[in-house]
């Protein structure tokens, strides 16, 4: 790969490293801040490109790309500059995810669906769902970085049982970050005494 992903993290200030408390309840040592990387639009636009070449070379069509918001909008746009392809996505509703705005999908249309970070990939299935209600193909889901739950395409890392992604969907990342998770009763950092926070709650 031409693109040293954690360093280019590392270089934005995105990839943290404290004590954090994840939404899921459990902690880490490290956070990745994706909005960190995506603020220079020419990184932004480095990295798509490098994940579009990926895409291009399984000769998968996709007409749109769609993704997820919030947290997915600026990769997945950038994504579909370098497809070519149209960009649309989804967003929260009283918690349920819809594609509103004047948003449409075709009969048949093939979707990539598009996040800045994969996980157990929830919010992606739930934006598949949406479009695929509708009519569309969903044909392959696509990050930036893959959280390391998850099997991305070309990797020899296999899934773990958290992954919610079809295991016969093709995952395009341009690279894992796998970082040990910790529930907080097992947590080394705990046992040193710190306390988790709560990423963005120091000003990050
Ligand atoms: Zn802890």
């Amino acid at each position: 790969m031409a693109i040293d992903l954690e360093k280019v993290y590392k270089e934005a200030g995105a990839l943290l490293e404290g004590h954090f408390l994840l939404s899921s309840g459990n902690h880490s040592q490290f956070y990745l801040q994706s909005a960190k990387v995506l603020e220079n639009p020419k990184t932004a636009a480095l990295l798509a490109n490098e994940l579009a070449k990926q895409i291009k070379k399984s000769n998968i069509k996709i007409d749109t790309v769609c993704s997820p918001a919030l947290g997915g909008i600026l990769a997945g746009y950038e994504l579909a500059r370098a497809l070519n392809a149209r960009f649309i996505f989804t967003e929260r509703v009283d918690k349920v995810m819809t594609l509103r705005r004047g948003f449409e999908v075709e009969e048949g249309e093939n979707i990539l669906i598009c996040e800045d970070i994969i996980t157990t990939a929830g919010s992606a299935l739930e934006a598949a769902k949406v479009v695929e209600e509708k009519g569309a193909k969903v044909v392959a889901f696509g990050a930036l970085a893959n959280r390391g739950f998850c099997q991305r395409t070309g990797s020899k890392k296999t899934a773990k049982p958290e992954c919610k992604l079809p295991k016969d969907m093709p995952f395009f990342a341009l690279d894992d970050f796998d970082f040990e998770i910790y529930e907080p009763q097992n947590c080394p950092l705990c046992k040193d005494g710190s306390k988790a926070y709560k990423p963005g709650s120091r000003g990050n």
